[in-house]
């Protein structure tokens, strides 16, 4: 018995081993069947849920936590009471030297107003396991389940849990009657397990940010009023008794008998599931490939705003291709881009947008890279899911401008007038697609409000220092990793993690250590300056000497920020030629690859203790026109003023 055991133990890990580039990080794994029953009139529904939980851990676990996310909308709530706070601080004078606050807009004061039958709350009536009723204690937003019998490493549970719940006046992400006139917006619905990882588990109050789920396979039936269409994760199941644009095309689907529809959903690999409801959605799809359908949901307002969102599934299909190149393959059958929520927020498989803008959408969309296949907790790390989704962004907006907007059908002959101009002014100095992410980094590092990028998201001091160390500083952070490594290494290792760690939760290390094995560079400095401080970068020209032996110009560099970084400095001499010169920073043991045609001079490398340098070229002074720092702007200089120097004729 106990060799066949041994044996197939064996088997089992090699699998493991087989499959997975790192055997060493185990990670849970749970198998969701969610019903739910909605009562249109009252905004409130009942539920069951049958959770499997594996637990893969080396743990006997003696509790499990759930997330109860929409108890947060009450008057009083830690989220309330956190909103309100914050939004006390001034974080500047605007030009009429008026405070601006650092409220999240979008919650303000709004939870302490909510009446009763406006509040969000989210009930567990019952856990049974096997038969067994457990111990529960509700924490406001997290539920804590006192098991009768411990999880024991290794092995299996199945928990039958009964919940209910009430919509919530739409305040944050999820709720009923959004701005746009969106009935239900339903994310962070269903009671959820925290994640439980090699950080023990991730019981964190609902305050504002963020989401980590554990990865696994949905299962959804929702009973709802028959006239509502739903757009949800997951691919619909019953398709043709539903209709709503699912059934297939010609197919007559007869009304059902009653007043409701059962919706069913299915999805896998994936850690979280939306839906969205509402009467008069209009509903387009289009299967882009074989394993691949699109899907957009509006709410139709007029003839622009239509064509606008007709766009997003011409231009989605557009950039498709590009993206997968860039960033990875999008593996699940199916996306929607659902109008709901307040703003963009991302799902799987889905999103809810507030309107079709394309940035937003090319935005949430490639979140579906940065937080659902690469599962990244985003309360630690918000950089790696907002940063990085951030510099996609951009990539994408910037591809699309330049190959597609002007050919598409729902582009209107204004934003194509504008699109010509803004061509035509960029012809020679082409736009940097990523100085938005630039700009964003160097207010927050000039602002007294910057903090160290990875901190729990909800502990940062301010919005504001959250927001642009997430998304501005995290963008920068991938972007100027081309700077240290190369472009086109950037790209690779970008790669190389996409597919090292899909459907599975990377955090800070893991991205800097694919970099670092991509590269060949050492890249531990450039992981702890950018993500655990807050110092700058700032290096500028010191004199132009005269080396008295050759007779030759010597330059002269300062380092005057405290972090330091590899220097590329060009060269432009009154015959307009240009020349490269490279000095790698010793910490790298190493240098990037020759990057483009110009003439590269690699000098020895800058020991990061030493605040001066100096190196000699092969031209006299009088032969130069101009030296310039980075000139290709991909270091976060944060004062590019002595970056440059031009000697005048
Ligand atoms: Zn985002």
């Amino acid at each position: 018995m106990k060799t066949k055991i041994g044996l197939l133990f064996f088997i089992s890990i090699q699998l493991v081993l087989q499959t997975n580039a790192q055997p060493e990080r185990w990670q849970q794994a749970i198998k969701y069947q969610i019903d739910v029953k909605m009562d249109v009139e009252k905004h409130q529904f009942i539920g069951t849920e049958r959770i499997e939980y594996i637990n893969n851990s080396p743990d006997t676990l003696k509790k499990i936590f759930m997330h109860l996310y929409w108890n947060a909308f009450q008057p009083n709530s830690s989220m309330d009471v956190r909103s309100r706070e914050l939004g006390k601080t001034v974080i500047r004078q605007d030009r009429n030297g008026n405070n601006v606050l650092d409220w999240d807009g979008r919650v303000t004061n709004r939870i302490s107003t909510l009446q009763p039958n406006e509040i969000g709350y989210q009930t567990v009536t019952s856990v049974t396991i096997a038969g067994k009723k457990q111990i529960i204690k509700e924490h406001e937003t997290i539920l804590e389940i006192i098991l009768d019998k411990p999880i024991l490493p290794k092995s299996k549970v199945v928990m039958n849990i009964a919940f209910n719940a009430q919509v919530p006046k739409q305040i944050r992400r999820s709720g009923r009657d959004n701005a746009e006139g969106v009935k239900y917006s339903m994310s962070q619905w269903y009671p959820k397990v925290v994640e439980y990882d090699y950080q023990g588990w991730n019981a964190n109050p609902y305050i504002a940010r963020e989401f980590y789920g554990v990865w696994g396979s949905y299962d959804v039936k929702i009973t709802i009023d028959k006239s509502y269409s739903i757009a949800a994760t997951g691919v619909l199941q019953n398709p043709n008794t539903i209709g709503f644009g699912y059934s297939t095309p010609g197919l007559r689907v007869l009304p059902p008998k009653g007043n409701t529809l059962t919706w069913n959903f299915k999805g896998d690999s994936i850690h979280d599931f939306v839906w969205a409801a509402d009467p008069d959605y209009t509903h387009i799809s289009k299967r882009v490939r074989k394993d691949l359908e699109l899907h957009v949901f509006y709410k139709s307002k007029n003839p622009q705003s239509d064509s606008a969102w007709n766009n997003v599934l011409w231009a989605a299909e557009k950039v498709l291709p590009y993206i997968e190149k860039r960033f990875g393959k999008y593996p699940y059958p199916q996306y929607s881009f659902i109008q709901g929520g307040d703003g963009g927020m991302e799902y799987a498989m889905a999103t809810l947008l507030k309107g079709p803008g394309l940035g937003t959408v090319f935005h949430e969309w490639m979140h579906s890279w940065y937080q659902q296949i690469l599962g990244t907790n985003e309360s630690l790390f918000a950089w790696m899911d907002e940063g990085f989704t951030s510099y996609a962004e951009n990539e994408v907006m910037h591809f699309y401008n330049n190959n597609f907007a002007m050919q598409s059908p729902w582009t209107s002959t204004a934003t194509k007038a504008a699109l010509k101009r803004n061509m035509e002014v960029d012809k020679d100095d082409l736009p940097f697609q990523q100085a938005d992410n630039y700009a964003g980094y160097f207010a927050l590092a000039k602002s007294p409000f910057e903090e160290p990028m990875t901190q729990h998201a909800d502990h940062f001091n301010t919005n504001f220092g959250y927001s642009l160390a997430a998304y501005s500083k995290g963008s920068v952070f991938i972007n100027q990793l081309g700077y240290i490594v190369g472009d086109a290494m950037r790209d690779k290792i970008l790669l190389s993690y996409y597919n090292q760690w899909k459907f599975k939760h990377p955090n800070a290390n893991d991205f800097v250590r694919v970099a670092e094995k991509e590269s060949g560079l050492a890249l531990q400095w450039y992981k702890e300056y950018m993500v655990y401080t807050t110092k700058t970068i700032d290096y500028a020209l010191g004199n132009i000497n005269v080396d008295t032996t050759t007779g030759n110009a010597m330059l002269l560099l300062k380092r005057v920020g405290k972090m330091p970084m590899p220097i590329d400095v060009e060269i432009t001499y009154k015959d307009g030629s240009k020349e490269l010169h490279y000095i790698p920073l010793n910490l790298m043991y190493g240098e990037k690859p020759v990057e483009n045609k110009l003439n590269r001079t690699t000098h020895e490398a800058w020991r990061w203790t030493h605040p001066e340098y100096n190196f000699a070229i092969s031209r006299k002074v009088g032969e130069i026109k101009s030296i310039e720092i980075d000139a290709t702007q991909r270091m976060a200089d944060v004062n590019r003023s002595n970056n440059k120097l031009v000697i005048p004729d």
